[in-house]
């Protein structure tokens, strides 16, 4: 029986967690779930998976989450601070699913105690890469990637020498606009950006597809949990969404993984690694399947991308500053308030800013460090963001 917590446990990725956990109780015993304001869904998350503990991120809403719990024998915690300590718990198996900066405090504590840190929060690798990595290795931590692209790469690496790579090719849907005349991208609505044509995802991360923000922060992944020089890693589209990622060798070998778009497989992959159990996921007709499709991405079109090379380039807190920036676009554009394309604008000029008044290059050595260019970040990013809106 194996131990486990699950952070973000009422989001997408948590609640796919909970579903493969469910159907296996007796081989799981499950320590903390944390939520937000569904304080409905987490507690009955909780008295389903009879979990030691139940956090929620917001303070105020300590009472409600006791109410809920009230009879169960399930423990009620509410705070960052909470959340913290719940990471501190032993656990053998901890789900790394909340979205934004905020994952990172939990995935630090995990890997501080030497625990198996399965990894769907990217931001916590794109803001503070080498300090997790670091505190991981330095505690004999084991990290396993959850991000689809990255379980696929992980998994075409299996028993292969990373000295023998020579490079990764990262696959991408497009999005939902990937089709659009370029002219017209300005105008893309949230409505149009939502339309995700094959991973059913949260709101945030399906905007993040469309422009290729995700696709952007997964370079930056790409490069600090495999180690590999960013001029190694491509993106490619691919509109199928069936080949996951592929990883090229020096004899010209490209091994590629391929499956249905659901998320439960790089989680199940995860949760049983380095087993490889019996999954609920569709299996693959190919020859329904049929075709195939790649094509290169446009960098005009997904300025994203190239402001990923531009972070990577500058190193140090670039990438924490890039996280924040795109999170107050983002909010921006789903206001309504500037348009899809001004996105990236924001980012640009954000990043302009921060590395013009003070650099960006300073190593994301410490929490602290982190935590206040994601501060400095929102801050210039907003002042940004509204002289655009007017
Ligand atoms: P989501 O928005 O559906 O869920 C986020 C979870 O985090 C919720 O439980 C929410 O309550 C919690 N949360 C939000 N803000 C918090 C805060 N400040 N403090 C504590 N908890 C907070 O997100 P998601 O789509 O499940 O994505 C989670 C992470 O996984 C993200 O980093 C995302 O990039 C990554 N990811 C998601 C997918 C996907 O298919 N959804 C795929 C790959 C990677
Ligand atoms: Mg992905």
């Amino acid at each position: 029986m194996r131990s486990v917590s699950i952070f973000g446990a009422t989001g997408s990725i948590g609640e796919n967690t909970v579903d493969l956990i469910a159907r296996a109780p007796q081989d799981f015993r499950v320590v903390a779930l944390t939520g937000g304001r569904n304080i409905a869904r987490l507690a009955e998350q909780a008295r389903v998976l009879n979990a030691e503990i139940a956090v929620t991120a917001h303070d105020e809403l300590l009472g409600p989450l006791r109410e809920a719990l009230a009879g169960s024998g399930v423990q009620a915690a509410a705070g960052a601070q909470a959340i913290a300590e719940a990471a501190d718990r032993p656990a053998d198996w901890t789900m790394s699913a909340i979205v934004g900066a905020a994952g990172l405090v939990p995935g630090l504590r995990t890997v501080a105690r030497g625990g198996t840190l399965a990894l769907a929060n990217k931001e916590s690798l794109v803001c503070a890469g080498p300090l997790l990595m670091t505190e991981a290795r330095a505690n004999a931590a084991t990290i396993l990637p959850v991000d689809s692209e990255h379980s696929a790469i992980f998994q075409a690496l299996t028993g292969e020498d990373m000295g023998t790579v020579e490079r990764i090719i990262l696959t991408a849907s497009g999005g939902a606009l990937r089709d659009w005349p370029l002219e017209r991208l300005a105008q893309a609505t949230v409505a149009e950006a939502l339309a995700h044509p094959n991973w059913a995802m949260g709101q945030r991360i399906t905007i993040d597809s469309a422009s290729m923000f995700n696709k952007a922060m997964e370079v930056i992944e790409t490069r600090e949990f495999f180690g590999i020089a960013p001029d190694r890693i491509e993106v490619i589209i691919h509109p199928e969404s069936l080949v996951h990622s592929l990883v090229g060798f020096r004899d010209g070998a490209l091994m590629a993984h391929l499956g249905a778009p659901d998320m439960r497989h790089a989680i199940g992959y995860a949760l049983h690694w380095p087993d490889r159990r019996h999954l609920p996921v569709a299996r693959l007709d190919l020859a329904q399947v049929a075709t195939l499709t790649f094509r290169a991405p446009d960098l005009v079109r997904y300025p994203a991308l190239r402001l990923a090379r531009e972070v990577m380039a500058a190193g140090g807190l670039a990438g924490a500053a890039f996280t924040a920036a795109k999170e107050i676009a983002l909010d921006h554009f789903i206001d309504g308030r500037i348009g899809f394309m001004a996105m990236a604008e924001v980012v640009e000029a954000t990043l302009d800013a921060i590395s013009r008044d003070c650099g960006l290059g300073n190593a994301p050595d410490s929490l602290e460090a982190v935590l206040e260019m994601d501060n400095l970040a929102r801050q210039t990013a907003q002042g940004i963001a509204r002289a655009r809106a007017g």
